[in-house]
């Protein structure tokens, strides 16, 4: 179980008659708007992080409650739920910080050799609180956190072909998607609430 660097658990869970499913944004909130319920947004907006590097849509900080020395988060500033949520330039900025903190991590300190890149996305996955977030953990050799196959759970039923060649469509899709190059938060899939 990987815990945040929140200061409180988020309380109210997100209206389901909101959610889209399907779109690249599936964002309850405005965009820049921040969400009076989240932790994160709350942290932001107080000054509680202890920020390691600040840029126009993202936060480097230091995770409040750490798995190993150094354990830093990278979060969109403004309040989007998860990795779907969120827009390409915040995909992006998140993707490169979390590099650079990569490379400092193991430049910096001397015990961390390796790292995780860690991010949960919905309940079910841990996800701890409701503002997307990009854990950068490092690791050490014997620090008793491990991924490890469980061989108990297989064989796993395969993906049906329709399931397999959705994914090929859908994901293979990106690169020939015009969206993909907006900065745009919800230009497709967009939620007929007026939240
Ligand atoms: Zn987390
Ligand atoms: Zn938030």
């Amino acid at each position: 179980m990987i815990v945040c660097g929140a200061s409180k658990a988020p309380t109210v869970p997100v209206p389901p008659e909101t959610i889209v499913f399907g779109g690249p944004c599936r964002n309850v909130s405005s965009p820049n708007v921040a969400d009076d319920e989240c932790a994160f947004c709350q942290n932001i907006a107080e000054n509680q992080f202890d920020v390691i590097a600040r840029g126009s849509r993202s936060l480097v900080v230091l995770d409040k409650h750490p798995i190993n020395r150094g354990h830093i988060l990278v979060i969109p500033i403004r309040h989007a739920l998860d990795l779907a949520s969120m827009t390409t330039a915040e995909v992006a900025e998140v993707a490169l910080f979390a590099q650079a903190a990569d490379r400092a991590i193991r430049r910096v300190l001397d015990a961390a050799v390796a790292t995780n890149l860690l991010m949960s996305n919905g309940p079910a996955a841990d996800q701890g609180v409701s503002h997307a977030h990009l854990h950068v953990i490092p690791r050490e050799p014997g620090d008793g956190y491990e991924f490890r196959e469980d061989y108990a759970r297989y064989p796993l039923e395969a993906l049906t072909e329709f399931e397999r060649e959705s994914l090929v469509e859908e994901v293979g899709g990106l690169l020939h998607n015009a969206d993909v190059e907006a900065d745009r938060p919800c230009a497709r899939g967009r939620s007929a609430s007026t939240s």
